[in-house]
């Protein structure tokens, strides 16, 4: 018996679930979730059987044909502060289990919106965010990207409201009695007049991080043949975002030419409510380059722990200027790769304490992966495949990600499996690349490369003379976007003279 993942219950021994059938009533007055979960197990299992949950309240676990139940316990008493809670079944040769459950309105994955704090002001709103390991604060599981899931939900929910997830949309239909039998105990106005259903299925296995969903008083537009703008309903908000991404699917087709055939079907775009706590809108199309890389890289292939992130967010970052460069041109790319140097080299800094997180592969046992989210895996592992670019030339690394694609898509992998496919693959690379330096050692090695963008040099002298009073003049911030004045008020002298910010605001 080993864990699989430092940061999951989920054993080694015990059979992976295949697939998920949810079943989630939302209450917003409560701010919580009613839910019933059936399980599928690749194999049957008898025994203790572990699952990940947090702040979850489970109240049954059935035989899904007889509804005998089957023992369990939360072991409540011994939480973890970073796994949080072992939910622990003991199967007697079941391939399937029925659980029935309530999140807690402090699920670390669930962000609900009182209708003051949506854009519109008139409906409340509720969204998720399970990356890295907050999916099993919704739903018990084997939380882990080592164990990929299939899944179908069912969503109760006000009637006045819809619903999108990171999945198929199947229907919206009126409630049915028996759509959710293991929840008539809970007493739920499941069929009342002012609720309806909204099914939705993921046909593709996927890491349980990725179960995403947003529900509240959706509208949407389409803006490609693939591409759907999500945003609330009837706003200016919804208007402008489609504007914003009219230019989506010819970042697909650019995807596709470099990384293969796009496998998901749809690529849509959710547009939160203005208080999303998380940066990034200032560029949307930078983000959306970023999230339709991560399409092939993380979402296809994916990191088995969080200790091989940079497996999902090196290669996307370096796939998202791969992008960016087509659609935007070069210097737009390079001047990414420079606000990214820069960030880098001030996250390294922030780690000099703590060397092992400014290695790509690292040691996370006992770590809360929020607590050491930083630019290394993005940009060391961005430096590590442009150095491998360099080393071999463009189109023979073009051809190599092809077939890492190719080969490892819908699976799980580590460190190791890179490695060994890049010798394979590449032979002699162990020889003019030091391949464990990069991925096992610390700080930034002398083979990265530093950029030399004019714009990037050029914005950065600018702030370095505002020491002296010297305020750019308008012809020189003229075709600046968000990127560029957050490049410049990032390199201001950190003590500057508020007569100089009052010249500038003049
Ligand atoms: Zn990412």
């Amino acid at each position: 018996m080993a864990p699989v993942d430092p940061h999951s219950f989920t054993e080694s021994t015990h059979p992976a679930t295949t697939h998920i059938a949810l079943t989630l009533y939302f209450d917003f007055p409560s701010s919580t979730i009613h839910a019933s979960a059936l399980f599928t197990l690749q194999t049957p299992h008898s025994g203790p059987f572990f699952l990940d949950t947090r702040s979850l309240t489970v109240h049954s676990a059935l035989h899904p044909d007889t509804a005998t139940p089957i023992p369990f316990s939360l072991s409540t008493t011994t939480s973890d502060p970073i796994k949080g809670t072992l939910l622990t079944l003991t199967l007697s040769n079941h391939s399937s289990f029925l659980l029935t459950f309530s999140t807690s309105p402090s699920s670390s994955a669930l962000q609900w919106l009182l209708p003051p704090q949506t854009f519109n002001k008139t409906h409340p709103f509720v969204y998720t965010q399970c990356q890295a390991i907050h999916a099993r604060s919704i739903f018990p599981s084997q939380d882990t990207p080592a164990r990929r899931i299939r899944y179908s939900a069912i969503l109760n929910i006000p009637s006045d409201l819809s619903a999108v997830m990171a999945a198929s949309h199947v229907t919206r239909r009126p409630p049915r009695d028996d759509d959710a039998p293991a929840l008539a105990s809970l007493n739920l106005n499941w069929c009342s007049q002012d609720r309806v259903v909204e099914e939705f299925v993921m046909e593709q296995p996927v890491p349980p991080y990725l179960f995403a969903f947003a529900v509240g008083q959706l509208g949407n537009r389409e803006v490609g043949p693939r591409t759907r703008v999500y945003a609330e309903e009837g706003s200016a908000l919804l208007d402008s975002a489609a504007k914003e991404f009219e230019g989506t699917e010819e970042m697909i087709r650019e995807g596709e030419k470099l990384f293969g055939e796009y496998d998901w079907e749809r690529f849509d775009l959710l547009v939160l409510p203005p208080s999303f706590p998380y940066g990034g809108m200032e560029n949307p199309k930078m983000v959306v380059a970023h999230e339709l890389a991560h399409s092939w890289t993380g979402n296809l292939i994916t990191n088995k722990t969080n200790e091989h992130f940079w497996l999902n967010e090196g290669f996307t970052t370096y796939a998202e200027r791969r992008i960016v460069e087509a659609v935007q041109g070069e210097k737009r790319a390079t001047l990414n790769v420079g606000i990214g140097w820069r960030g880098l080299n001030e996250d390294i800094e922030r780690f000099k304490d703590n060397l092992e997180f400014t290695k790509l592969k690292n040691n996370q046992q006992g770590i809360d992966p929020d607590d050491v989210y930083s630019e290394v895996p993005y940009e060391k592992g961005f430096q590590f495949l442009f150095r491998i670019e360099r080393q071999v030339g463009r189109s023979a690394f073009d051809e190599f990600l092809k077939k890492y694609i190719a080969k490892f898509k819908f699976q799980s992998i580590d460190t190791d499996t890179f490695l060994d496919f890049l010798k394979e693959n590449i032979p002699g690379i162990e020889n003019q690349i030091d391949l464990v330096m990069w991925t096992e050692g610390t700080g930034i090695p002398a083979d990265a490369y530093e950029p030399e963008s004019g714009v990037y040099t050029s914005i950065v002298s600018l702030a370095k003379e505002a020491a002296n009073g010297r305020m750019p003049r308008e012809e020189e911030v003229a075709d600046w976007h968000g990127q560029e004045w957050e490049l410049y008020l990032d390199n201001l002298p950190k003590s500057i003279e508020s007569s100089q910010v009052y010249t500038h605001s003049k």
